[in-house]
């Protein structure tokens, strides 16, 4: 998908007034999308395939900061526990930040975005299913993010 620069400037500048909203600070590092809740910390990659890819995976990253407690968060912690409790927070942050989208008249990234969801799903998806380990699932995260 393309974007003009002006139309993105303009696109970022409300998802930045919706950070500053939320507390969080956004930082361009590294070379993929996170969040970091304890320091309430967005990093954004410093390179991106495109501007339209930065917008669509800074309202996931939004959606992060919108889905706070897990509905399994009563449950015992154990290791399959943890890994749902993850699942289950990917898969929200993508459908907040889908909400987001249409709440702040970003229509225009409609498709893009639900196409970026279903890719990054799957490739999640097969990951989770070949992961044993949680920590090694959070390493995949991290990098699918
Ligand atoms: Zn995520």
């Amino acid at each position: 998908m393309k974007v003009t620069d002006k139309q993105f400037a303009k696109d970022y500048k409300i998802l930045e007034a919706v950070c500053k909203e939320l507390s969080v600070e956004l930082k361009r590092e590294g070379k993929s999308y996170f969040y970091y809740p304890d320091s309430k910390v967005i990093a954004l990659p410093k390179c991106v395939k495109s501007k339209a890819s930065l917008i669509v995976g800074l309202l996931h990253e939004i959606g992060h900061v919108i889905h706070r407690d897990s509905i399994f968060g009563g449950l015992s912690k154990t290791e399959n526990h943890n890994r749902v409790i993850i699942v289950e927070g990917e898969y929200k942050a993508w459908e907040h930040g889908y909400y987001l989208l249409q709440k702040l008249n970003l229509e225009h990234y409609n498709n893009f975005y639900i196409k970026e969801w279903a890719k990054s799903w799957n490739l999640y998806i097969k990951h989770v299913k070949d992961c044993h380990k949680l920590e090694l699932l959070n390493m995949r995260v991290s990098i699918i993010d």
